[in-house]
């Protein structure tokens, strides 16, 4: 049973809330827990699930839901066993909010909470007692301490906000895979997630890094984000230039259809390609060729661990990491879901209270 609480948020009522219907009303939080803290929610980044799971693109959405995941909020009341914040304290929630945590858990026990088996997401997702869970795009919202991370006093919430779930999804791939000094990466999908790997895959030291696009109108932003410069995809014969070139790859494309076959021949032999873009549709066709003569590895990922985020954190409060954000009051959320739809963000929209 959900808690009496009353909090107030913009609701998804059924998939066309998608194309800005959300309404604004209340729902009851989980049931409050010694682990849990409140807070007041300042910012929330948007980020594309947020748009596949209003339009029920990932499968059925059990609406109502209350989407967002890339928040920012200060503490305004918290369980007795929460002892690392106090009240007050500006802290950030990404796409987790919990995992089993359990001693006997191998992934919770090694850094790895993304892939335990009873992660409950930030929304639509239920708490092991039943309860739904509820994003971001609110004015308040009740989650588990231990998923809250202290945002570094250096890191504005609007530049933190999407740091929470867009920069850790490229972040953690990037950090796992071997980015830093000697090391050629490149970037599919300069959205988002895409801006985040460019700025990240530059702050671990990566030699050189690429954006790599479908045109290349967003050329100029990627060399800003200390890119070398872009690789337009819709330029037949593109890839040839470009063979053997890149150790890592990760690739935030939003849409299956993009030339998957052609983006692995730039690998070098043994390179890797991750996946963190999730399309609703599934993965293209693609020859056994470059699996194969290249030994190139095609894997995924997924969020990144509470030591990940606490390590971005700090990279991109010491290193001067900035978001590239646009802010706007969350009462303008449904304008605003309008213009993500469109493409619009350069390169993310944060939502303020
Ligand atoms: P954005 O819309 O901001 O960016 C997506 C980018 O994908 C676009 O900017 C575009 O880049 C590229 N793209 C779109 N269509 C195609 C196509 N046909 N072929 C190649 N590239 C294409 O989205 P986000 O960055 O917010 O999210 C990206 C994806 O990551 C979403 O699917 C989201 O759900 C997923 N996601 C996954 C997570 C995980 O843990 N794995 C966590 C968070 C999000 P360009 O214009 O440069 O070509
Ligand atoms: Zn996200």
């Amino acid at each position: 049973m959900p808690s009496t609480d009353t909090f107030t948020g913009y609701l998804g009522l059924d998939a066309n809330s998608v194309n800005g219907n959300l309404v604004k009303g209340t729902f009851n939080p989980k049931v409050f827990s010694d682990d849990d803290v409140d807070l007041k929610i300042s910012h929330c980044g948007m980020c594309a699930s947020d748009l596949h799971t209003l339009r029920s693109g990932w499968g059925a959405t059990p609406y109502p839901v209350i989407v967002g995941h890339e928040i920012v909020g200060t503490i305004t009341k918290k369980g007795k066993n929460v002892t690392q914040f106090e009240i007050g304290d500006r802290v950030g929630v990404g796409a987790q909010v919990l995992s089993c945590l359990k001693d006997d858990c191998y992934e919770c026990t090694h850094d790895n909470e993304p892939y335990c088996a009873n992660k409950v997401y930030t929304y639509n997702s239920k708490f092991e007692n039943g309860d739904s869970s509820w994003g971001g795009y609110a004015l308040e919202g009740r989650y588990p301490a231990s998923f809250c991370f202290k945002i570094p006093d250096e890191l504005p919430s609007e530049i933190a906000a999407p740091m929470m779930c867009g920069g850790i999804t490229v972040f953690s791939p990037l950090k796992r895979n071997g980015c830093g000094p000697g090391k050629t990466v490149g970037v599919v999908g300069i959205g988002g997630l895409g801006h985040f790997a460019l700025l990240f895959a530059k702050a671990l030291g990566a030699d050189k890094v690429y954006a790599i696009s479908r045109s290349d109108a967003k050329g100029a932003d990627a060399i800003a984000m200390g890119a070398e410069g872009i690789i337009a995809t819709q330029t037949p014969g593109w890839n040839t230039k470009y063979a053997r070139k890149f150790d890592l790859i990760v690739s935030t494309a939003n849409n299956s259809d993009m030339p998957l076959g052609e983006y692995l021949t730039i690998l070098k032999p043994g390179g890797r390609f991750v996946q963190v873009g999730l399309p609703e549709s599934p993965i293209p066709q693609f020859g056994f060729g470059p699996l194969i003569n290249m030994n190139v590895h095609l894997m995924g990922s997924l969020l990144g661990s509470r030591k990940e985020i606490k390590e971005m954190l700090e990279i991109a409060a010491t290193k001067g990491v900035k978001s590239w954000v646009t802010c706007y009051p969350m009462e303008e959320v449904n304008e605003v879901l309008k213009l993500m739809d469109a493409n619009k963000a350069r390169y993310r929209f944060v939502l303020t209270n």
